[in-house]
């Protein structure tokens, strides 16, 4: 079984050189294979079109939280589907209010197309700790401290498991419940600064030796301090002693599970 994670779009919210973060996640196993978006923000749909192979099987969305950099990109999606022809029923899961907004934003963006996708959606609102199945893989929704109501989410297939933030930092009472993540995807908009409902570089990398995380992402960095760190911050890591990375649009992490029956 394999867990290929493909990043397409790893900036913040109004950088214009980078798309919104956005991460596409395959599960491979037994045979079957599961494809699932984490977050869509205004920026992310062409992203995701241009990385993803074949977009148009994309079986689930996870909307972390209601910000417009996270989940405003899903008209486009979901009307670029249609024109496709999609067939295929597609999950949308996030936090409370997920349904409504994305309802909202449709028929702000395209009035009246909603009952007219040629597809169903099937809304799944996760509560804070809660389990559930994400396009048919075991998640759990984790909350993230931030401005809004935010949920992390854990995906979890055999014994390979990913986690990614969303917005904000993750309080230390919940990072046993990330321990030992073969992959975390974490905000980190400052290097070190304590900038409120944001995580930091330095905070992740805490978070990530303590929680012995295997390998540690760092995307939604604050345009300016990404510019200005960039460079850098492969030795701040190394010296951290964490195995991590910042990365570029289309960077790739695959993880595999190797081993008889598997
Ligand atoms: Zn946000």
């Amino acid at each position: 079984m394999s867990m290929k994670v493909l990043f397409c779009g790893v900036g913040e919210a109004f950088d214009e050189t980078l798309s919104n973060t956005s991460i596409f996640v395959e599960v491979q196993e037994h045979g079957n294979v599961r494809k699932i978006l984490l977050d869509c923000g205004f920026t992310a749909a062409p992203s995701f079109w241009r990385f993803a192979g074949d977009p148009l099987d994309l079986d689930a969305l996870w909307i972390s939280h209601l910000h417009g950099d996270h989940f405003l990109g899903l008209p486009q999606l979901l009307i670029r589907f249609s024109e496709h022809g999609r067939v295929k029923p597609l999950q949308i899961s996030g936090v409370s209010g997920t349904s409504v907004a994305v309802k909202q934003s449709m028929e702000l963006a395209y009035p009246g197309k909603w009952d007219r996708l040629g597809f169903e959606v099937q809304f799944i609102e996760a509560s804070p700790e809660e389990t559930l199945h994400l396009g048919g893989i075991q998640a759990l929704a984790i909350p993230v401290e931030h401005s809004v109501p935010c949920l992390g989410i854990k995906l979890h297939a055999q014994d390979l498991s990913i986690f990614y933030t969303g917005d904000g930092r993750l309080a230390k009472h919940y990072w046993p419940k990330i321990e030992g993540c073969h992959l975390a995807v974490c905000e980190a908009f400052a290097l070190e600064a304590d900038v409120p409902g944001h995580s930091s570089v330095s905070r992740v990398t805490s978070m990530a030796r303590q929680a012995g995380i295997r390998q540690t992402v760092l995307v939604h960095m604050q345009r300016q301090e990404r510019r200005k760190y960039k460079d850098s911050l492969p030795v701040y890591l190394e010296e951290a002693q964490i195995n991590g990375f910042l990365p570029e649009p289309g960077d790739r992490v695959e993880l595999q599970k190797k081993g008889p029956g598997r």
